[in-house]
């Protein structure tokens, strides 16, 4: 399953609807969730699917919304239920609020797709249809951002297309934190600097905020701004993953990464950069779109890939300022992220024909100073110093 969103433009009347549609689907969920509470309480059990699906019927909301809030508490619940059994603590599903409750969803019909986005109850709602979908919609969902603007995302079954026949070169990539990603024949990917100045601005409205009164009119538009400034980084960021990640996949047959668990590295040693370049969703969109370009993708073990030798395998103390990797064994000098992005390759490719991902020392001058070179250009570029 993959999912497009588009923009929506509701007129007044329609997003005062959405909103008190919003609002109706809010009260549902509370209203089955204190119902099942009591049921608990007095018999020991929670009601049943169908027993669930009887009371949504004839509520204000279009039919099959009113499942969904149905089926999404029911199971919330039973989660809970089941990881409790196993031991684990894991809080029960709360009372929300209407901030809380974003969308109103379509699973099979009440929505149709032309010039105009046509949805039971709301009508014909103006939608801007920035790509074409080819493939068949399964699902509809209409969702309100912390923005205040609104979107449908359609989730569309996909064909399977045969793979791309691809013959590009193999290639391990090294995330890194002065540049986005460093590549093992040399190339590297610089962090787009929009970012920066984007989150220095919501850093600003931030503490703009904190000043504001609680409850005060201020305080609402300035978390207003927040939101907005917030929702314009993730699309940027998203933006960024997804046409790198296209351009990778199809210039690589085969690309070896670390296996991150982003959270635990930003806790222990990186702080926040590794969290902004959201390695474990740029990993997560590879996977996706590397079986369309024929290209293999495979995760090694991290350890220890930024202090061993590429070519000797000796591990070399390093600590976060050596930005150079100076073997005392073998004599190596070179990029630091250069030499982990090998080592990623070389663990991915143990064994089998190619193995060998280090090359002569001619080309390594060569290719750092191109590394070098490209990581100072303008905060458009970062394509330019790939490919
Ligand atoms: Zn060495």
């Amino acid at each position: 399953m993959r999912s497009y969103k588009f923009r929506l433009y509701p007129s007044k009347i329609q997003e005062r609807l959405f909103n008190y549609h919003i609002w109706l689907s809010k009260e549902l969920w509370n209203e089955l969730l204190e119902v099942n509470k009591k049921k608990y309480e007095e018999e020991r059990r929670f009601f049943s699917k169908e027993e669930m699906q009887l009371m949504v019927k004839n509520t204000e909301l279009y039919s099959q919304t009113a499942q969904v809030v149905s089926h999404r508490l029911y199971n919330a619940i039973w989660r809970t239920v089941k990881l409790r059994k196993q031991g684990t603590e894991y809080g029960f599903p709360r009372f929300k609020s209407f901030d809380r409750m974003k969308s109103l969803n379509y699973p099979q019909s009440g929505f149709i797709l032309g010039e105009k986005l046509k949805v039971t109850p709301f009508g014909d709602i103006s939608i801007k249809k920035h790509r074409k979908i080819k493939e068949i919609i399964k699902t509809l969902t209409l969702k309100r951002e912390a923005s205040g603007k609104w979107f449908a995302i359609f989730c569309v079954q996909e064909e399977k297309r045969p793979p791309k026949e691809n013959k590009g070169e193999k290639v391990g990539i090294d995330l890194g934190l002065t540049n986005f990603a460093v590549l093992s024949n040399g190339k590297v990917i610089v962090n787009p600097r929009y970012f920066r100045k984007h989150e220095k601005h919501l850093a600003s409205l931030q503490k703009r905020l904190s000043r504001c009164k609680k409850d005060s009119k201020n305080r609402k538009k300035a978390k207003l701004k927040v939101a907005v400034e917030h929702e314009r980084i993730s699309n940027c960021r998203s933006d960024f993953h997804h046409k790198l990640s296209h351009e990778l996949v199809n210039s690589y047959s085969f690309i070896a990464l670390e296996a991150l668990k982003s959270k635990e590295m930003a806790e222990h040693n990186f702080g926040k950069s590794i969290h902004d370049a959201g390695w474990n969703m740029f990993a997560n969109m590879f996977v996706y779109k590397a079986e369309g370009a024929g290209c293999e993708i495979v995760f090694v073990n991290p350890r220890n890939t930024s202090k061993e030798c590429n070519c000797c395998g000796t591990v070399v103390a390093k600590t976060l300022s050596d930005r150079i990797h100076e073997c005392p064994i073998c004599g190596l000098r070179i990029d630091r992220d250069v030499n982990a992005a090998r080592n990623i390759l070389n663990r991915a490719t143990a064994g089998t024909a190619g193995s060998n991902a280090s090359g002569d020392e001619t080309a390594v001058s060569s290719r750092k100073e191109e590394a070098t070179d490209s990581s100072g250009g303008s905060s458009r570029n970062y394509f330019k110093s790939i490919f």
